[in-house]
């Protein structure tokens, strides 16, 4: 956890930081970017080799803020807060939440960056499944959400909750159940409801993703460039030596982390589908070559009654996660990079144009251009997740851009508005 503020007058005295630090298990960090290494340019002060070597590795550049290294002449701390809290305890999370309470810090709560972990894969209690959370196996067992039971909760008062369906229901219907991670408190455990292991068939091949399929497999399908037809099929004793032998088995382990790219993204209706798969078809491959097609939503995810969790209710209703991105190189010109945000909103148009300005996104996997973000990443929920927001949260002491209350803050997202 950090904690920052551009305001230095609003800033605690040594003696609250001296009453911090004795109240955590180990003594507060004061972080500094390791591409602090690289300056100055003129002179690196550290092995800023290691550091470009390391730029893409999962394991190390996601708990790092991301600077661009020898494009400036001076070193800055970029998106770092001034003062870290390795968290090991709820208590320690409770003496920094009080903290920044009571001086009205904004606090950013690091889980994974959704690859420190070997295998490059999400935290089990991050904002993968508070902000939804979907999987190959969705199809069968549901949306991460709907497999939560249970999670523990630091909330702005510094309180640790239990919620559940029976203590604080709203804040578990918020919270853990796809109302934005980072929006309510500082998750500090969850409990998942697990099922009896089965024989998996990995196929790979070139199909038309419909409706039909949506309904009884999961997967991932991509526009093919190539021309070439892969097709292999695999039969594995568990969903788990898949993971091992496929997903994580990727030698670079990278799998995007670290990367420069954005997204623009959207819940494509079942009903759309089965409609005018033409004008769907059309327009998806109309657009760029790095178009993904999660068929993640459908079957047991559809059967969920929509207003069970706190998650946008267009999952329900969707046949597939639509994801377009467009990538840029370490080092990019920002003119260069500016017109990759021009296309991208040109995407988000197309994207709108087909589904209507109604249409649902998966807050996790998303644009940061949405207009109507309210409706885009939570529909018909967003006023009870609103009324959640302010009960546990008076003082909009965690802010998420596009998340539920964003809209009270100005840019520097320091204040409320005016
Ligand atoms: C390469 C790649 C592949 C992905 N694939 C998938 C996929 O298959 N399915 C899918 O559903 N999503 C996928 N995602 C999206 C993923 O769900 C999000 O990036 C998610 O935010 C990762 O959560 P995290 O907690 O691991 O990461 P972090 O970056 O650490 O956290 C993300 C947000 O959650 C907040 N947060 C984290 N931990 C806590 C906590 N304990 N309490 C309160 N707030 C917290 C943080 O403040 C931050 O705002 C993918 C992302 C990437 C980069």
């Amino acid at each position: 956890m950090s904690l920052s503020l551009s305001r230095p007058s609003c800033w605690p005295s040594d003696a609250d930081f001296a009453l911090l630090a004795s109240q955590l298990s180990q003594p507060p960090i004061y972080p500094v970017p390791p591409e602090s290494a690289c300056y100055p340019v003129s002179d690196p002060s550290g092995n800023c080799a290691e550091v470009i070597a390391r730029a893409f590795d999962p394991n190390w550049r996601p708990v790092q803020c991301s600077l661009p290294i020898s494009k400036r002449s001076s070193f800055r701390t970029g998106r770092l807060g001034s003062v870290s809290v390795d968290a090991q305890t709820a208590e320690d999370v409770q003496a920094a939440v009080v903290l920044a309470e009571k001086w009205n810090l904004r606090v950013v709560v690091k889980s994974t960056g959704r690859g420190n972990s070997p295998a490059g894969s999400a935290g089990a209690a991050g904002c993968w499944v508070q902000g939804g959370g979907h999987e190959i196996l969705s199809p069968q067992f549901g949306i991460g959400v709907d497999n939560a039971i249970q999670f523990t909760v630091v909330t702005s008062s510094g309180s640790h909750l239990t919620a559940n369906v029976y203590s604080h229901p709203d804040l578990f219907w918020a919270n853990l159940r796809g109302g934005g991670g980072g929006t309510y408190g500082v998750l500090t455990s969850v409990a998942y409801d697990t099922h009896p292991e089965e024989y998996v068939v990995f196929v790979a091949t070139e199909a038309a993703a419909t409706p039909a399929i949506a309904q009884s497999i999961g997967g991932y399908a991509y526009k093919a460039t190539s021309g070439t037809v892969i097709e292999a099929t695999q039969l594995f004793p568990s969903f788990y030596s898949v993971y091992t032998g496929i997903f994580a088995g990727n030698p670079s382990k990278t799998d995007g982390e670290g990367s420069n790219a954005e997204l623009v993204s959207r819940l494509l209706p079942r009903g759309l589908i089965e409609n005018d798969p033409e004008t769907v078809a059309e327009t998806l491959l109309s657009m760029n070559n790095t178009v993904i097609y999660h068929l993640v939503a459908g079957g047991a995810a559809s059967k969920v009654d929509p207003d069970s969790t706190g998650l946008n209710p267009a999952w329900r209703t969707a046949a597939a996660h639509v994801v377009l991105s467009e990538g840029w190189p370490e080092g990019t010109r920002v003119s260069d990079v500016r017109l990759i945000h021009g296309t991208l909103k040109g995407y988000l148009g197309v994207l709108e144009e087909l589904l209507g300005l109604g249409g649902g996104a998966y807050f996790n996997e998303a644009s940061l251009y949405e207009s109507n973000f309210q409706e885009t990443f939570f529909g018909d929920h967003h006023s009870k997740l609103e009324a959640i927001k302010d009960q546990y949260d008076p003082a909009g002491l965690f802010v998420v851009v596009e998340g539920v209350g964003f809209e009270r803050f100005d840019d520097t997202l320091d204040c409320l508005k005016a």
